[in-house]
Order: C-alpha cells, then sequence, then structure tokens
C-alpha cells in the first residue's frame, strides 16, 4: 500500500548518484563466486577480510569522488528540504564514501546510515533506526531505491517501496515495490511539490 509521505530516505549508489560501481565485478575483482559482498566478506578468514576490504575501499572511494547526480537529483533533495520533509541516505556504502559523495555535490541529510552503523539492508532495521532518527513512523516513509535490498528493507520496514529504475530492463522484481520511477523528480508529483509546467500561451 502507498502511504501518506512525511519523510523519505534515499539510496546512495544508482539512486542519488549514476550507476557506476559495477558489483559484478568488484565482486569478481575480490574472488567472491556468488552472493552479496558485504555478507560473503563476513564468512573469510581475517586475512581474506582485510585484503577485501582494502579493494572495497579503493573501489568505493573511487567511484565518491567521482561520482555523478542522478538527474534531478539535487531538485528533489532541495525541493523535499524546504518543504520540511525530513531525508535520510540509506547505503551499504562505508562512511569515508559518503563524506566525500556529500561534500563533492554540497548535499545534506537529516540522517545517515552507512555500514559502519550495524546491520545493513535488506534488514529492515536501517529503516526502523532512521526513522527513530527522523522522528516518523515506517508506515509514513517512503524508500528510494535501485535495488532489490532497498525494496526489500523497505517493505519488511512497513514502509512505501520505490524503485528507481535505471537505463538496465525492469527486473521481474520490480512488481514487488509499491512505486516504480524512471525519474527522482516523479516523487515530486505525489507531494505536490512538481514545479507547475507553464501553459501554451499564459501570460507572463
Ligand atoms: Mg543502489
Amino acid at each position: 500500500m502507498i502511504s501518506s509521505c512525511r519523510a523519505i530516505i534515499f539510496d546512495m549508489d544508482g539512486t542519488l548518484t549514476r550507476p557506476v560501481l559495477d558489483f559484478d565485478a568488484l565482486a569478481a575483482r575480490i574472488g567472491i563466486d556468488e552472493g552479496p559482498i558485504l555478507e560473503a566478506m563476513q564468512r573469510m578468514d581475517d586475512a581474506a577480510r582485510r585484503r577485501a576490504e582494502s579493494i572495497l575501499q579503493e573501489v568505493e572511494a573511487d567511484a565518491a569522488a567521482r561520482s555523478e547526480l542522478q538527474p534531478g537529483a539535487m531538485e528533489v533533495v532541495q525541493a523535499l528540504r524546504d518543504a520540511r520533509i525530513p531525508t535520510a541516505l540509506m547505503t551499504r556504502n562505508s562512511r569515508c564514501s559518503v563524506e566525500t559523495f556529500l561534500d563533492r555535490h554540497g548535499l545534506r541529510f537529516d540522517a545517515v546510515r552507512t555500514r559502519e552503523d550495524g546491520v545493513v539492508k535488506p534488514s529492515p532495521e536501517p529503516v526502523h533506526q532512521l526513522c527513530r532518527t527522523l522522528g516518523v513512523p515506517a508506515g509514513q516513509t517512503w524508500v528510494i531505491g535501485d535495488y532489490r535490498f532497498d525494496i526489500d528493507c523497505a517493505i519488511a520496514a512497513g514502509a512505501t517501496a520505490v524503485l528507481l529504475l535505471n537505463d538496465a530492463g525492469t527486473p521481474d522484481w520490480a512488481r514487488t515495490a509499491h512505486v516504480v520511477i524512471r525519474d527522482l523528480r516523479e516523487l515530486l508529483v505525489p507531494l505536490g511539490l512538481a514545479a507547475a509546467t507553464p501553459r501554451c500561451g499564459a501570460e507572463a
């Protein structure tokens, strides 16, 4: 069910940023055959995990330093701030990379959750913690992301799950999202924050 929206939680990579991180290539470089990277790293011995963390941090830091915003990202975040709608950033990325990203683009959020802060999505816990911080129930919060983990954690937390489709096709699991968008600016319409489109022939 699509709830009212009193807060918005954004994923970072591929949602606020253009999707540049190739997670499959990164996993292959680390030596992970299948499954998500962070979970696979937890099963490694200490030496292998240290090596994996080094590669991961190097790749993430480089991606953050070169990151480009999605079309409309700045406009949407600013519109939400102007409307006093609380915003948060929720990522499996590192605190260091998030700070690089925020500084690079001059973006600010009311709350930020990175992998250093505890259990990561697809667990619903990051959504619950951010909602507590923002003072808004999960049931009145929208979670925006481009990957299955974003949708799964939103649904498990009782939030509204919004899937941003990038250039790739529509995955099978997209139907589990409550809302599917192709441009972040689509968020502004149901919130009543979309800029009025000038009427053809209207007087200035
Ligand atoms: Mg993402």
